[in-house]
């Protein structure tokens, strides 16, 4: 079940300040609060997804190719196409999502590292 009372659903209803970066009628992205990189951007659906395994299996397929794409336009709009990002999207608990509603981090600004931080060979 969504909880419409989830941060980010508190932010796509403007009850709570974000540092928006882009925002249309289906997709807002902001500055992560906590920030893990030199350029640190949440993406989400305005829709009311929980997890990108909620919005790959219910999401009609123009609204996920959609939002795909503005993942892309915004990384290039924060000056990441060139230089390289990572993107991160957390489902469930072994993922460590902490925020209830579908989103996509872009990471960049830096050289990243390994895909998890401090456990090279684990893959
Ligand atoms: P996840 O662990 O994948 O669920 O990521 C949730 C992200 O949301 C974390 O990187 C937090 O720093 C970020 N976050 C939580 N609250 C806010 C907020 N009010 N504004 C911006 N980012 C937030």
């Amino acid at each position: 079940m969504y909880d419409s009372e989830n941060i980010f659903a508190k932010i796509i209803r403007g009850e709570i300040p974000c540092d928006k970066v882009y925002e249309d009628d289906k997709v807002l992205a902001f500055n992560d609060i906590s920030p893990a990189a030199a350029k640190h951007v949440l993406v989400i659906p305005k829709g009311d997804y929980i997890s990108f395994d909620d919005f790959a299996a219910n999401a009609d397929g123009a609204e996920v190719s959609n939002f795909f794409a503005k993942v892309k336009q915004i990384a290039n709009d924060i000056g990441l196409s060139g230089s390289g990002y990572r993107l991160i999207t957390n489902h469930g608990s072994d993922a460590s999502q902490t925020v209830p509603h579908f989103h996509v981090h872009i990471l960049g600004g830096q050289a990243l590292g390994g895909l998890i931080p401090g456990d090279a060979n684990v893959r």
